[in-house]
């Protein structure tokens, strides 16, 4: 860890931790819920959802990969243990057990509105007190935005579809 690099966070670095692993677990179940949705998925413009669903997945584990960076550099420990990340995660575990594409758009669309509400939180806690996390947390925040419009935008096509066939 680097001392001065730490010295230099204008709050509680702990607290701080904390936050970051209880995001790392929420982008973990973020990354498994996208991931095997994407291979159980089951409806109509299924190929367009599946593209989307991989591509999301690939970028919940790139938020945990920035994430645990940033925790370490912190003097942390990222969380080891798969069992934790259910008892600290913000935004939970919604199993896509009903694979129908709608059901699938919208479990995903109701995870990335907690995810958005996460990182804002984390912004607002940061801002001039931590410059690196706010930084990391804002490009984290960018791609959430991102993901909910491109999920919205896939269910209003899929029910315009159903509209006009
Ligand atoms: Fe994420
Ligand atoms: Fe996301
Ligand atoms: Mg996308």
């Amino acid at each position: 860890m680097g001392t001065k690099g730490i010295s230099i966070v204008g709050m509680d670095v702990n607290e701080l931790i904390n936050l970051l692993n209880r995001a790392y677990a929420d982008e973990w179940l973020a990354y498994y819920q996208y991931w095997i949705g994407s291979k159980v998925v089951k409806g109509p413009m299924k190929e367009a959802v599946i593209a989307e669903l991989l591509q999301h997945a690939t970028d919940e584990l790139r938020h945990a990969d920035m994430l645990t960076t940033r925790i370490i550099q912190l003097g942390g420990t990222p969380i080891t243990e798969p069992k934790k990340w259910y008892d600290v995660t913000n935004c939970g575990y919604d199993a896509p057990d009903d694979p129908f594409v709608e059901k699938i758009l919208n479990q995903n669309i109701h995870g990335e509105q907690c995810a958005i509400g996460v990182y804002t939180k984390i912004l607002e806690i940061t801002q001039g007190k931590d410059p690196v996390t706010y930084n990391i947390v804002l490009q984290i925040l960018q791609d959430e935005v991102e993901h909910e419009e491109d999920l919205q935008s896939l269910l209003e096509d899929f029910e315009s579809m159903l509209k006009h066939r």
